[in-house]
């Protein structure tokens, strides 16, 4: 590239930065004239110089500044930044000059109206990845260099606008400020504070930085060692640099421009992590600095969060619910008793050859025949009406109900017609009241007695019409032949197939296998099991459905977090501006408003997660079956967290592509 290089007048050293032909056009496109702002400039500046540029308002002296701060690229000629040509840079490497090489000192200060003095001083540090502790040491011994040691933490509109500039200059020098790039810093100054700031430009200059002044005003350029001047676009005056250059300070070695392409280094120095939590403090700030709207914006997250949260704990509870309902014995059960078949005739029978063939199949896991009825139970002098249920020693594994005392008969004793009886809870409390166990006494039901041997545990409050816990319980063989001697088959016949998905081909095979062996269908099946199974689904889309309703909420939400962080860019473009003028990438712009619109999100999302708990607890309290799922809080949490990722993402793409012109004249808010 500098093998290129034209002949920089009669010094052997490249200049510092030389402009060939510069040009500057606005517009020229959709019809509108296109407006020739510079219009071939030429000139050289070399390091340690001080140089004032002059013109008439609206000459192009900040057009001017701009291209040669790298903040605008010409359309037309060549700049060459110590030998090389700034065309042939990216983006990133343009902000790593930006930051390393250039310090900006604007006539309207742009600070940062949301940050103190002494962070404003770091922004461009902040940007070359130096460490806090370097940032904030550097910060506060420039502003003390520059009076301003007791101000350190007063935002830019406590401070005067003397002091305003003055915290400008240091910011410029914070990396360095090899060349300061200073357009009208005088301009907005009462006199006193403009030549307080001229003599600090003068002290700078002495000390070998290189100062680019720009002004309208022939007095305060006159105070420069080179004046140039420029009228419509042209420098029609150049006073060239009458002494030799100053020999450039051995602090102010000008760094090399980055190769294209490849990674600019000082970046490099901070961390990931320090990056992330830098962007998270500005988050912060900005969200505290506008409460009633991040408030207002969160409130659509947490309502769309906390909604998710309740509905699916709401739906799922409600399932739960039936399935405790409906579903005590699991959901594989099918019930079996006679009927009159509707061809006409008899009721059948079902024998207990039907019931042995039906246990053979293999789709059916348990049969349990079952007679109750209520019966005059008595001890002692006490008797009263109970429900006898008489089934065979499967009772308790098909009902899914343990045994709490003693133990439940064996199928051997029911074979054997053992005149033995197991309690429900409530029961035991009816017949032995403080008698905690009554294992081996005896009860008369109807007429025979009956050992006690066990207390079913307690089944509490069932929707079926019958309470199991009132109930005792004896064996199928010996309630026929003591209790129901007038019963030839059972009341109902409980069939668990071999599981929940083999309920219909246990239906099926049970009633092929009756029709074979009755020749007619003179039986009836219920299938409980595919109605439980029927509902449990319904109710699960209805949660779902519910859910879904939720989540809807949470991408209105994020499209409210989305609205808020476009106005959000919108009113920061000024902010945007100063950053990218101070050395900012692309990169750091997208992930400082994308770190803001997560942040929200995330407060949102756990602000969201307690409010639904809350709304859990209060249903709770108020009888509705309510089911917490951990998997629901993360899922709607992930789910607040992505949205505002994803509808953060187009705001913070907005922001990082604002052009920087453009950006630092935007409207201050
Ligand atoms: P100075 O700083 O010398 O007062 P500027 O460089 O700001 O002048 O502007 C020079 C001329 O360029 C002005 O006439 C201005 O209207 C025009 N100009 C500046 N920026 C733009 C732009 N973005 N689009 C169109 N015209 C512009
Ligand atoms: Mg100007």
């Amino acid at each position: 590239m500098s093998g290129a290089l034209p002949a920089a007048g009669e010094d052997a050293a490249p200049a510092l930065i030389e402009l060939r032909g510069i040009r500057r056009r606005y517009g020229g496109q959709g019809g509108q004239p296109a407006v020739e702002v510079l219009r071939g400039i030429d000139l050289s500046i070399r390091a340690g110089e001080f140089v004032a540029i002059v013109g008439q308002s609206g000459s192009g002296k900040s057009t001017l500044m701009n291209l040669l701060g790298c903040l605008d690229r010409p359309s037309g000629g060549t700049y060459r930044f110590n030998g090389h040509d700034v065309a042939g840079l990216d983006a990133d490497a343009l902000a790593w000059l930006r930051r390393e090489a250039f310090g900006f000192v604007f006539q309207g200060y742009h600070l940062i109206s949301t940050e103190s003095a002494r962070e404003n001083v770091e922004v461009p540090a902040l940007y070359a990845g130096r460490r806090e502790s370097e940032r904030t040491q550097r910060a506060t011994a420039l502003l003390a260099r520059l009076g301003l040691a007791d101000k350190l933490h007063l935002r830019p509109n406590q401070l005067s606008g003397g002091q305003q500039q003055r915290v400008s200059i240091a910011r410029a020098l914070m990396n360095g400020g090899r060349i300061i790039l200073a357009d009208e810093p005088t301009g907005a100054l009462d006199s006193r504070s403009g030549a307080e700031v001229m003599a600090l430009l003068h002290e700078l200059a002495d000390a070998g930085h290189t100062i680019i002044l720009i002004t309208h005003d022939r007095e305060v350029a006159a105070q420069a060692r080179r004046v140039i001047e420029i009228r419509d676009g042209c420098i029609v005056a150049d006073g060239g640099s009458a002494a030799p250059p100053r020999p450039a300070h051995p602090m102010q070695a000008v760094p090399q421009p980055p190769v294209p392409g490849a990674a600019p280094t000082g970046s490099e120095a901070g961390s990931f992590w320090n990056d992330l939590r830098e962007a998270a403090r500005t988050a912060w700030r900005g969200m505290r600095l506008n409460r009633s709207r991040t408030g207002l914006t969160l409130l659509g997250i947490v309502i769309g969060v906390a909604s998710v949260i309740v509905m699916l704990s709401v739906g799922e509870g409600a399932r739960r619910q039936v399935m405790e309902r409906m579903g005590t014995m699991g959901t594989a059960i099918l019930y079996l008793g006679s009927q009159a078949p509707a061809t006409g005739g008899p009721a059948g029978q079902l024998t207990e050859e039907d019931l042995q063939a039906l246990r053979e199949l293999p789709e059916i896991r348990r049969v349990l025949p079952v007679i109750g009825d209520p019966i005059t139970v008595r001890r002692g002098s006490a008797d009263r009406q109970v429900y006898v249920f008489a089934a065979s020693q499967e009772m308790p594994a098909v009902h899914r109900w343990p045994v709490a005392l003693g133990r439940y008969y064996s199928d051997a004793e029911d074979r054997g017609l053992a005149p033995l009886v197991v309690l429900g809870h409530k029961a035991h409390r009816h017949f032995f009241p403080g008698l905690p166990d009554p294992l081996g006494r005896q009860l008369l039901i109807g007429n025979s007695p009956f050992e006690v041997i066990g207390v079913m545990a307690e089944r509490g409050a069932d929707s079926g019409a019958q309470n199991y816990d009132d109930m005792v319980f004896i064996p199928y063989q010996a309630g026929r032949a003591r209790v129901y001697q007038a019963q030839t088959q059972p009341d109902y016949v409980v069939v668990e197939a071999a599981s929940s998905g083999q309920v219909h081909a246990a239906e099926a095979a049970m009633r092929r296998l009756l029709l074979a062996r009755h020749g007619r269908e003179d039986f009836g099946i219920g299938n409980a099991a595919a109605r439980i199974q029927a509902e449990v689904a319904t109710r699960h889309s209805m949660t779902v459905m519910l859910g879904l309703i939720a989540a809807v909420s949470l991408v209105v939400g994020g499209i409210g977090v989305m609205n808020v962080m476009l106005m959000t860019v919108k009113e920061r473009t000024r902010e945007i501006g100063i950053r990218v003028a101070t050395g900012a990438r692309r990169r750091d712009i997208q992930r400082q408003f994308m770190t803001e619109a997560v942040l929200v999100t995330l407060a949102g999302g756990t602000a969201g997660v307690l409010a639904g708990l809350a709304v859990g607890a209060v249903l709770i309290a108020a009888g509705v079956p309510v089911v917490f799922s951990v998997s629901a809080m993360l899922g709607a949490f992930g789910c607040a967290v992505a949205t505002g990722l994803v509808f953060g993402f187009m705001p913070a793409r907005t922001a990082a592509r604002l052009d920087p012109v453009v950006a630092l004249a935007g409207e201050q808010r």
